[in-house]
C-alpha cells in the first residue's frame, strides 16, 4: 500500500496559523522528500535532512519509506501520549514517525489480514536496533492485552537484553553494536494481540570472541558476568572479578567503559533470562559455557624439544573439564593433536605452537557461536505461539522486523564485509522489485497508464556473487574443497579466470594502467549498487571453511554439559558429507529470508548516522552524503517520484481544500470524485499537472500542491 502525505507546513502535523506554510517550509524543510522541487539534487536532499535535524525533526518520508537520523540524545517523542497520537491515524495527519510506520503496518495486518514486514537498514550506529525496540514497545503499549498476552509481550521485549548481551559489543562505531543480523516475527491473533514470536539470526561475528581491535570489546556478557556475578557464582565458575585476567578480554585495551554499566546490565539480563523461562540449572549451564570460553583463552602452550606444543596451564584444563563436563586429559590431548581419518584409519599428529593456538581459538569460536544459536533457539521456544494457551485463536498473522547490518566500506574489507554487502545487494533487489511492483499495481488499480521507470537493476551483481558454478561464492567453495595447495591467492587467480570480463568485477591484473595503482595484488574490487568496495582475499578460505579439528569436535560431542551436548551433534562425526561452508550457509539463509520477505507487505526504515563522534546536534555532511548514497535513497526517490509526486483519496483531498472553491464550500453533496474535479478546475490545474484515478487524484509536481496549500493560508 502506498500512502502519501502532503503538507510541508506544520511540524506536528498541525497547520501553522501564524506563519505562512512557505516560511515553515524554508525553516524546517519538507516532511516528504517527494515534495522537494529539485528531487534529483543530492544537495537539496541533504539540505532538507539538515534543516529538519537542526529542529530535532529526525524523521522524514520518501513516500512511504521513513528516513531517520540518529539524534544521539533523548527526544520527548516516544511517550505513551505520543504513541496514542499515532494510533489509527493516517500518515499525513501527523508528523513523520516510527510509530506511523508501525501503526500503518499493524492496521494493514488487521484490516487486510496480510502479513507485514518492516525492514530497517543503515550503517553501524545509525539507530536500527533502537528503532526495532521502539516499534516493539509501541506494539506492547498499544495492542490489546490480556494476562496471557502480557506474558508474550514481556517475553518479546525481554528477548532483547538477552540477545544483546550475547550478540552485541562495544565497537569504535557504536557502544552497543549488534554483531549479528536479526529477523524477528511477531504473531498476532484475530483480535490483533501479540501471541507469539520467532527469531532468525544471521552471521554472528565470531572472530570477536578471540580478538578485538583497539578500542573495542568482546561481547557484553563476559564483562557483565565478571562485574555483576555474585561471589558464589564466580567461585563455582573459577573466575576472578577482574577482566584484565583474561586474554580474550584485553585485546582492545578497554575492558571498562564509562558509558556502559555492566553491573546494572547484568541484573537486567538475569531478570530477562528468567522471564524467557530459563530455570536456575539452565542459567548455570549457560554461564558455565561463557566461563569456559574465558578459561580457554587463558590456555597457554610451550614447545617441547621436537617443537610440539604442550599445555602449560593445567589449572585452566581443570576448570574447563569441570565447566564443559569433559575428561580433562582428553581435552588436553585434543588441544595439541590433530586427528585425521584417512581410508578408515585414524592418523594422529602433534601440533606446533602456532597450530595449537589456532585450534584453541577455533574451539572458543565454535563453542560461543553455537551457543549463541542455541540461545536463539531457546528464546524461540519461549516465544512460540502455544495454541493451548490461546484456545480457539488459531489463525494468526505475522509482522516481521528486520534489523540487519547495512552496507560496509572500511579501509580494509574482508570476508565479513563481502557477506554483509552481498546481503545488502539482495535487499536492494527486493526493494526495487517490490517498490516498482506496488507502484505499478496502484496505477493499474486506479486505471492510470503506467509510465515506465528507468532504474538500475542490481541483479547482475547478485548473480556475480551467487550464481552456481561461476559465481564468487561457488569459486570460493571450490577452492575450499580442493585438496592440496589451495590458498587465498589461488582463489583470486581462479576468480580472475572465471569472471574476467564482468563489468562489476576488477583486480590488479584485470585493471587498466590508471586504475591498477589503486588495487593491491591480493585484492578484488566489486562495483556494488552503492559504490566500489575493494576486498582483500587474505583469510577468505579459512573463514569460509570455518573448520574445527576432528578430535576437538569429538571431545565436545562427549560433553555432559547439556548445552554443549546439544550444540555438538554426533552425526557431524559420522556424516561423510562436508559441512556447508560459511558463505554457502549464509547464501542459503539469505535466500530463505528473501522468500519470507517476498511473502509480506514491506515497509522501510532507513537509518542515518549524523556524525562519527556519537554526539548530539552534529551533522557531518560528508558522512551523511555517503550514507544517502549507500542506502540508495536518491534512486529510491527517483523511482517514487517517477510519475506523480503526490496522490490522495478524493474524500480526503476535498475535505482539506474544499474551502478554496465556492461550489464545494461548505459541503459538496455529489460524489467526491466530481467535487474534486470541480475544485481543481476552479483552482486552474492544467491538464498535464494531474490525473484522476478511480479513487484518488494524482498530482505530478509538488509546486501545484504547494500553491494550493499556500492558498489555504491567505
Ligand atoms: P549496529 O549496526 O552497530 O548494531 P545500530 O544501527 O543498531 O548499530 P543502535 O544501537 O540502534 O545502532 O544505536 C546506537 C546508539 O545511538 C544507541 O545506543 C543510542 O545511544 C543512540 N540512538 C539511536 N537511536 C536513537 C534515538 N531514536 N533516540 C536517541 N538515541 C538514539
Ligand atoms: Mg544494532
Amino acid at each position: 500500500m502506498i500512502i502519501n502525505h502532503p503538507h510541508g507546513a506544520g511540524t506536528n502535523g498541525v497547520r501553522l496559523t501564524m506563519e505562512s506554510a512557505l516560511t515553515a517550509r524554508d525553516r524546517v524543510g519538507v516532511q516528504d522528500f517527494v515534495l522537494l522541487e529539485n528531487f534529483t539534487s543530492e544537495a537539496a536532499f541533504i539540505e532538507n535532512l539538515r534543516k529538519r535535524f537542526k529542529e530535532n525533526l529526525i524523521y522524514t518520508y520518501i513516500g512511504s519509506v521513513l528516513v531517520s537520523v540518529n539524534p544521539y540524545k533523548e527526544l520527548e517523542i516516544y511517550s505513551k501520549q505520543n504513541m496514542e497520537r499515532y494510533r489509527g491515524v493516517s500518515f499525513y495527519e501527523v508528523s513523520p514517525h516510527l510509530y506511523a510506520i508501525a501503526d500503518n503496518s499493524y492496521r494493514s495486518l488487521r484490516t487486510e489480514r496480510k502479513d507485514q514486514c518492516i525492514l530497517i537498514s543503515g550503517e553501524s550506529g545509525a539507530g536500527k536496533t533502537e528503532a526495532t525496540k521502539k516499534i516493539l514497545q509501541y506494539y506492547a503499549v498499544t495492542c490489546p492485552a490480556s494476562q496471557q498476552v502480557e506474558t508474550v509481550k514481556d517475553r518479546l521485549l525481554q528477548s532483547n537484553p538477552v540477545l544483546e548481551a550475547f550478540g552485541n559489543a562495544k565497537t569504535l562505531r557504536n557502544d552497543n553494536s549488534s554483531r549479528f543480523g536479526k529477523y524477528m516475527d511477531v504473531q498476532f491473533d484475530y483480535r490483533g494481540a501479540p501471541v507469539g514470536g520467532h527469531i532468525l539470526n544471521y552471521l554472528l561475528e565470531k572472530s570477536r570472541v578471540v580478538h578485538q581491535n583497539h578500542g573495542e570489546r568482546n561481547f557484553h556478557i563476559f564483562y557483565q558476568l565478571l562485574e555483576g556475578g555474585e561471589e558464589d557464582l564466580l567461585r563455582r565458575l573459577g573466575l576472578e572479578k577482574n577482566p584484565q585476567q583474561y586474554h580474550y578480554l584485553v585485546k582492545g585495551h578497554c575492558a571498562r567503559v564509562s558509558s556502559i554499566n555492566d553491573k546494572n546490565d547484568w541484573k537486567v539480563v538475569r531478570r530477562a533470562l528468567s522471564i524467557i523461562s530459563f530455570n536456575d540449572n539452565e542459567v548455570e549451564d549457560l554461564l558455565s559455557v561463557v566461563a569456559s570460553v574465558l578459561h580457554l583463552g587463558n590456555v597457554q602452550f610451550a614447545a617441547d624439544e621436537q617443537g610440539n606444543a604442550q599445555v602449560t596451564t593445567e589449572n585452566q584444563i581443570k576448570y574447563l573439564a569441570r565447566l564443559l563436563a569433559v575428561e580433562g586429559s582428553v581435552l588436553r590431548d585434543a588441544l595439541i593433536h590433530k586427528k585425521i581419518i584417512a581410508k578408515g584409519e585414524e592418523l594422529i599428529s602433534p601440533l606446533n605452537l602456532e597450530q595449537a593456538a589456532y585450534a584453541r581459538d577455533a574451539l572458543a569460536k565454535a563453542i560461543y557461536g553455537r551457543t549463541f544459536s542455541w540461545l536463539v533457539n531457546k528464546v524461540n521456544k519461549s516465544l512460540a505461539y502455544k495454541e493451548g494457551e490461546f484456545p480457539g485463536w488459531r489463525s494468526t498473522t505475522v509482522l516481521g522486523l528486520l534489523d540487519i547490518y547495512g552496507f560496509e566500506v572500511f579501509q580494509h574489507n574482508s570476508f565479513e564485509q563481502f557477506c554483509i554487502n552481498y546481503c545488502n545487494e539482495k535487499l536492494q533487489q527486493l526493494f526495487i522489485e517490490l517498490t516498482l511492483k506496488s507502484e505499478q499495481e496502484e496505477y493499474e488499480s486506479e486505471g492510470i497508464a503506467w509510465e515506465p521507470v528507468q532504474y538500475f537493476n542490481n541483479k547482475i551483481i547478485c548473480d556475480l556473487v551467487e550464481e552456481k558454478f561461476k559465481g564468487i561464492i561457488s569459486i570460493l567453495d571450490e577452492e575450499c574443497l580442493r585438496p592440496g595447495d589451495a590458498t587465498d591467492t589461488t582463489f583470486l587467480e581462479k576468480l580472475e579466470e572465471t569472471v574476467k570480463n564482468h563489468p562489476h568485477f576488477l583486480t590488479h591484473k584485470l585493471a587498466d594502467q590508471k586504475t591498477r595503482k589503486s588495487l593491491g595484488r591480493e585484492e578484488f574490487r566489486l562495483l556494488h549498487y552503492a559504490g566500489e568496495v575493494t576486498y582483500s582475499v587474505a583469510g577468505f578460505l579459512d573463514k569460509n571453511n570455518d573448520l574445527l579439528f576432528r578430535n576437538l569436535k569429538e571431545t565436545m560431542c562427549n560433553s555432559e554439559n547439556p548445552i554443549i551436548n546439544q550444540c555438538f551433534d554426533r552425526t557431524e562425526l559420522t556424516d561423510k558429507k562436508r559441512p556447508e561452508t560459511a558463505a554457502t550457509q549464509f547464501k542459503n539463509s539469505l535466500s530463505k529470508l528473501m522468500e519470507i520477505l517476498m511473502s509480506k507487505e514491506p515497509s522501510y526504515i532507513r537509518c542515518i548516522k549524523p556524525n562519527d563522534a556519537k554526539q548530539a546536534d552534529r551533522f557531518d555532511e560528508v558522512l551523511v552524503r555517503h550514507q544517502v548514497k549507500y542506502l540508495g535513497l536518491m534512486e529510491n526517490l527517483r523511482v517514487r517520484r517517477a510519475g506523480f509526486a503526490y496522490r490522495r483519496k478524493y474524500e480526503v483531498f476535498l475535505q482539506r481544500y474544499k474551502s478554496l472553491c465556492p461550489e464545494t464550500w461548505p459541503t459538496w453533496d455529489g460524489r467526491p470524485h466530481d467535487g474534486v474535479a470541480v475544485l481543481v478546475k476552479h483552482l486552474g490545474y492544467k491538464q498535464e499537472e494531474y490525473k484522476m484515478g478511480r479513487t484518488k487524484i494524482f498530482i505530478r509536481f509538488p509546486k501545484t500542491l504547494f500553491a494550493t496549500e499556500d492558498a489555504l493560508e491567505v
